[in-house]
């Protein structure tokens, strides 16, 4: 990705890099901060190989965060800003970082205490202050503690190196840049080791395709610390030499102020920010004027979304699918295409595989099946990892030779398009972010009151599936539905907690005492559409 990006900054150094809220950042402006910071990573003993993690928002300073990173030859690891102490826990357990890079306000919040406890050596923050809309300044300001002592502000810290370049690293194609954190097929948190030829590969892959006849920038809806929003925003707009605009974080509102001020060409993000655009009160086709194609993925599109969406805006949301593992993008809709719908089942296709790349549908053996039978889809192409971070079990579970088995159920109809139908997997997608109901599992065990819990996905209008959890209680427990909810939001990320709590005296079981989840999910879906 360096070699990438020394290409764009020598042939466009003064052109914009990034906007955000107020402010804008050349090419030579982002290089020049990331080497300043990448300075102070080595000579604070980052060195080669090592992991920097990075837990911000859609902000200027994740962008040089990452630069930074790769530029003292670390791995970086994107974190989800809105990760809560279980989260973190496990993933900066797993990925052991030399150094972390936070807002103050995430530091204080929960990132500082992981770090601390984890023994992180290395601390910077950063005051995204001056970086955000005026509404996050109001409620940053409220909750405003000071920062811990040792951490210093990232600007700052990158502008005291003006001047001076971090020793030169080599890397090559199969080093890994960045280490994602994902739930996979299995639902164990592990890290997808995504490398600089994987992301190069998609990067560059989108960066062609908006070549063709798409000029103008890009819009980040999608999160930074989302493969999506790192691969085919951040690093594609790299690739492309075009500009990036960045609005803090999914708002509805300000996304739309931000699309009318800068006048991107081309966004990227899960179906349902779509729908939140579209059914925002103060929402016109002017806001959506500039944008010449714009893509979905992360989650299923519903084809009457693709209609509405088209039917007030004039334009075509092309669909594409692909998985961490995948380094966001294994399938879209080509130029001059529209994805057809299947008629059996309403289902969109999600494309058809991009360049060098093989979709295959297989049964439980691996075998290929037919054109139309339904089965798991395995990818095969440049931009599959290698492997997952430290576990070679999960790896051979699903990463052989190269081949990724998804756990997405889908078929290929006789035209070469791929429909996604179903999961193989228990994840539960929720707007795009994905929930394991495991996750949420141990959390509920932890509450004294719980004696058994079983976490399922069921529809939900606005975000495609909402959680919703099954708990029996210990003998002579009274816990309430409203308790549980409450401790789980104390530990995790806002969209994990259940929606609804069910309490019933014993969950279903196999012969064998193994929870019935899928019945459970079933039933529960059966009752959402009853009731
Ligand atoms: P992630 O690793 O967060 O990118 O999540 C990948 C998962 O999102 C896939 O395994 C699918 O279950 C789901 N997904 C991605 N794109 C689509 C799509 N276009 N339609 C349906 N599901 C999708």
């Amino acid at each position: 990705m360096l070699d990438l990006l020394a290409d764009t900054v020598r042939d466009h150094p003064d052109d914009v890099a990034l906007t955000y809220f107020d402010g804008r950042l050349t090419f030579a402006e982002l290089d020049e901060l990331s080497d300043g910071l990448a300075c102070h990573l080595v000579e604070r003993g980052v060195a080669g190989g090592d992991r920097v993690a990075v837990y911000l928002q859609n902000v200027p300073q994740f962008a040089i965060a990452v630069l930074a990173g790769w530029k003292a030859g670390a791995i970086v690891v994107p974190l989800n800003p809105m990760y809560r102490l279980h989260e973190l826990t496990k993933i900066l357990g797993d990925a052991r970082p030399t150094a972390v890079i936070s807002s103050e306000q995430g530091w204080h919040d929960v990132v500082g205490a992981v770090a601390t406890a984890l023994e992180i050596g290395i601390a910077v923050t950063t005051s995204e202050l001056d970086l955000q809309t005026r509404d996050d300044q109001r409620l940053f300001a409220k909750s405003r503690r000071n920062p811990a002592e040792g951490c210093a502000d990232l600007l700052a810290v990158a502008r005291s190196y003006a001047g001076k370049r971090p020793p030169a690293v080599s890397s090559s194609a199969s080093d890994i840049a960045l280490l994602v954190y994902t739930s996979g097929t299995s639902g164990v948190p592990k890290g997808a080791t995504n490398t600089h030829g994987n992301v190069v590969f998609n990067a560059e892959g989108t960066a062609l395709r908006l070549d063709e006849d798409t000029p103008g920038g890009i819009f980040a809806l999608a999160p930074l610390f989302h493969i999506t929003g790192l691969v085919v925003q951040f690093a594609a707009a790299l690739a492309a030499g075009r500009q990036l605009d960045l609005a803090y974080r999914f708002e509805p509102g300000v996304v739309l102020d931000a699309l009318a001020e800068h006048e991107p060409a081309f966004m990227v993000g899960p179906s349902t920010a779509y729908m939140a655009l579209m059914n925002h009160p103060e929402v016109s086709p002017e806001h959506f004027a500039s944008l010449k194609m714009v893509h979905s993925g992360g989650a299923p599109l519903p084809s009457a979304v693709v209609e509405a969406f088209r039917a007030r805006f004039g334009l075509y949301i092309r669909n594409g699918y692909g998985l961490t593992e995948t380094t966001a993008t294994a399938t879209s809709v080509p130029l001059g295409k529209e994805a057809p719908v299947d008629a059996a089942s309403g289902t969109l296709a999600v494309g058809v595989p991009t360049y060098n790349t093989v979709l295959r549908v297989v049964d439980e053996e691996g075998s290929d099946l037919a054109v139309g039978e339904v089965g798991e889809i395995v990818v095969e192409g440049p931009m599959v990892v290698p492997a997952y971070w430290n576990k070679p079990e999960e790896t051979a579970a699903s990463i052989r030779d190269g081949r990724l088995h998804t756990g997405d159920v889908g078929f290929m109809d006789e035209h070469g398009w791929f429909y996604v139908v179903d999961r193989k997997k228990d994840m539960i997608n929720a707007s795009g972010f994905k929930v394991w109901p495991r996750e949420v599992e141990d959390v509920l065990y932890g509450h004294p009151a719980v004696r058994e819990a079983a976490v399922v996905g069921v529809p939900d209008a606005y975000r495609g599936e909402t959680v919703k959890a099954f708990i029996s209680l210990a003998h002579g427990s009274t816990a309430t539905g409203e308790e549980l909810v409450e401790h789980c939001k104390q530990q995790l990320a806002a969209y994990k907690y259940p929606r609804s709590v069910e309490i019933i005296d014993e969950l279903p079981k196999t012969a064998t005492g193994k929870i019935l989840r899928r019945q459970l999910r079933d039933t529960a879906r059966a009752g959402e559409q009853h009731g």
